[in-house]
């Protein structure tokens, strides 16, 4: 179950906890959980294949009939007038209610029953939950000894804990239900306070090597900016602006994230931190995940820059040798101000004479060592990444613990938000006739599908589906399909089709959710919409809506209400932020539901949405330890470096750029 050492057994915590403190009354039973202690009147034992064993109960207020099924090593173990603890799944049978047993033990003459709150592990189905609490309630004294009790006494004190040992205890072998709760606040606290602990530290060591050129802004610079652009900067971009600009001016080297949905104009905020690095006489370098993309920012940059004399280069890796060493002779002379490319630009012949910003769009698509080598090719080189992708702030929080955050909030104003609409797939049709119509107004559609064949049959492939529009549905229209199959030439030439409008109807595949931008496209619709994340559907539907028309994305989905329910929140919101938030919610909540636990071994035991007021408490402690102590040389801190080693997240933080 992907747990390999005792403290990973340690922290594996119950997904549930059964109370069998009190049992209830076979008088006042109803259908579902229950448990019972009562006197066994008669047993009969069913031999054969499917082995059953019945008991008829009676407590004095009722009587029951209780069952084991296949359980033959039950035969001869049960007598009358024994008494017996019963936990189980209430049931009405024919003849009154019976009992499907889960568990059960003969109590011992003149016992009383005290009963206990059983924790219910994420098992398997080679690996019960009752063989991993037997596991864990044998060695829950030695695993609790091994691990270390590193959280300083004073932050215990401040927030009430209850002491380490009874906290683990608490969690795997409660007394009562109450005390789970404080025990797992510790135990999550711990986690997330390791997790903000290796932030702050690395942002601590960050600031103390310093090494970045700082670049004060020039009085004029911020009006001479803004009077170059075609229209007002919006107050969102503004702001992040001024962080980053406010960065740029420290030796620390600026370690800044700037999240904007697509269209809310971060090649603009980047243009200024471009600006910013040439006052001071730097290079900027951009890196960007595909040629497509590289190619867009060089394109929007170079117009934003030329004011300035700033002069765009582009370092892509289908560029002749000559043409190549061109462009490296620029950037290796300081000609050009600006590198722009893909994964070439990190090829050692690019050399920069004075490279201080390094921006990276879309960082997730890159690898920590890519990134570090880009960075390498300057001293501490102020460095913004960017991306499209909303990350929920919580979650932020936790991956992204040591870059600042920026983030565009506000779409520039005149654009008309994407109306959603969410249809059952009986009523496709229409979604189509909708899409003839909006063609028939000089505008171009968007039909997503999941896949490219249709492998399952509940998938819509959309080769398939591009041949029956073709023949069957819009033949009057022009068609084409674009997937991840297709050679790069071919990708290449279909979008250019459909960018010149030569194109009516683009059927694709997820292909087009990066790197596509045809304004005249104002209809999208999405087949299957069930099949993607909340999130990825937002980044989608950001394909149309960029132009000044009304556009529209329909998402269709089979007629199951939960599918609906789910995608109608697209329906109501356009907040990239807020659909992000609730998807993470959703699946959380999801993985919660099911068998397997999220966070065995590797994830983390808290739930940094449930649980985000208490990352921030746990942050703020750590924030001070490190203002105070950033060596965690005092006594009380010398444990602290343990407590970070144990958490998977926050070791992560440690070792990436
Ligand atoms: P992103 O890269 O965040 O997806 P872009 O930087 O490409 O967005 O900007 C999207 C479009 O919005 C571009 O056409 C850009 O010229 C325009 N734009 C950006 N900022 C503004 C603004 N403040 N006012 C009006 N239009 C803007
Ligand atoms: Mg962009």
């Amino acid at each position: 179950m992907g747990i390999f050492a005792p403290d990973e057994l340690l922290a594996y915590l119950p997904r549930a906890y059964r109370d069998w403190r009190t049992p209830q009354a076979i008088g006042t039973l109803e259908p579902g959980e229950a448990v019972i202690v009562a006197t066994i009147v008669r047993v009969r034992e069913r031999p054969g294949r499917f082995p059953l064993v019945s008991a008829d109960l009676d407590d004095g207020t009722g009587t029951i009939s209780a069952k084991w099924f296949g359980r033959r090593h039950l035969f001869g173990k049960l007598a009358a007038g024994e008494r017996v603890f019963i936990a189980g799944r209430v049931a009405r049978g024919p003849r009154g209610l019976d009992i499907n047993v889960t568990s059960h033990r003969v109590l011992r003459d003149g016992e009383q029953y005290s009963g206990e709150v059983v924790p219910i592990y994420g098992a398997t189905k080679e690996l019960t939950s009752r063989q991993i609490r037997t596991t864990i309630a044998k060695n829950l004294a030695a695993l609790i000894d091994r691990r270390v009790d590193a959280l300083p006494e004073a932050v215990v004190r401040r927030h009430g804990f209850p002491p380490f040992a009874q906290a683990w205890h608490d969690v795997h072998a409660p007394a009562d239900p109450a005390a789970v709760e404080a025990g797992r606040r510790r135990i999550v606290f711990e986690e997330f306070f390791g997790i903000a602990l290796a932030a702050a530290l690395k942002r601590a060591r960050r600031e103390a090597a310093g090494g970045a050129t700082p670049i004060a802004p020039p009085p004029e610079l911020w009006a001479t900016f803004c009077a170059q652009l075609p229209f007002a900067p919006t107050a969102a971009q503004e702001r992040a602006i001024a962080d980053i600009w406010a960065d740029m001016t420290r030796s620390a080297p600026m370690n800044r994230l700037l999240q904007g949905d697509v269209g809310s104009g971060k090649t603009l905020v980047a243009a200024a931190a471009i600006v910013l690095a040439h006052t001071g006489g730097l290079q900027s370098a951009l890196m960007a995940p595909t040629e497509i993309l590289a190619a867009q920012h060089a394109a929007k940059l170079a117009p934003l820059l030329l004011p300035f004399g700033i002069t765009v280069e582009a370092v892509f890796g289908s560029l002749g040798a000559r043409d190549r060493r061109a462009a490296n002779d620029r950037i290796r002379s300081g000609a050009a101000g600006l590198a722009v490319g893909t994964h070439a630009l990190l090829t050692e012949s690019v050399e920069f004479v004075r490279l201080g910003l390094v921006i990276i769009d879309e960082q997730h698509r890159f690898g920590v060592a890519q990134r570090a080598r880009l960075r390498g090719k300057a001293l501490a080189p102020h460095t913004l990444y960017m991306t499209a992708t909303p990350i929920p702030r919580t979650l932020a929080q936790t991956r992204y613990a040591d870059l600042d955050l920026s983030i565009i909030d506000e779409l520039p104003p005149g654009r008309t938000p994407i109306e959603t609409y969410v249809l059952r797939a009986s009523r496709k049709p229409h979604a189509y006739e909708f899409v003839r119509k909006n063609v028939e107004l000089g505008r171009q559609a968007y039909i997503v599908a999941p896949a490219i064949d249709a492998s399952e049959p509940a998938l819509t492939g959309a080769l398939h589906e591009a041949e029956r529009i073709r023949r069957d549905v819009l033949p009057q229209l022009r068609v084409d399909v674009l997937h991840g199959k297709l050679a790069a030439r071919e990708k290449e030439a279909v979008m250019q089709r459909f960018n010149r409008g030569e194109t009516d109807v683009l059927v694709a595949t997820t292909v087009v959710e990066v790197g596509v931008d045809v304004p005249n496209a104002s209809v999208m619709v999405i087949l299957d919409a069930q099949r993607y994340g909340l999130a990825q559907l937002h980044q989608l539907r950001g394909r149309v809506g960029r132009g000044v028309e009304r556009s529209f994305c329909i998402l269709i989905a089979p007629d199951d209400a939960g599918a609906i329910e789910r995608l109608e929140i697209l329906a109501a919101s356009t907040d990239g932020f807020a659909i992000a938030e609730e998807d993470l919610r959703l699946r959380r909540e999801g993985e919660f539901a099911g068998t397997a636990q999220a966070g065995a071994g590797t994830g983390t035991i808290g739930n940094i949405v449930a649980d985000f007021e208490l990352y921030m408490q746990a942050k703020a402690e750590a924030d001070r330890i490190v203002a105070h102590d950033p060596e965690l040389v005092a006594p009380e801190h010398r444990l602290l470096p343990v407590l970070v080693d144990g958490i998977a997240a926050a070791r992560a933080l440690l070792v990436t750029s």
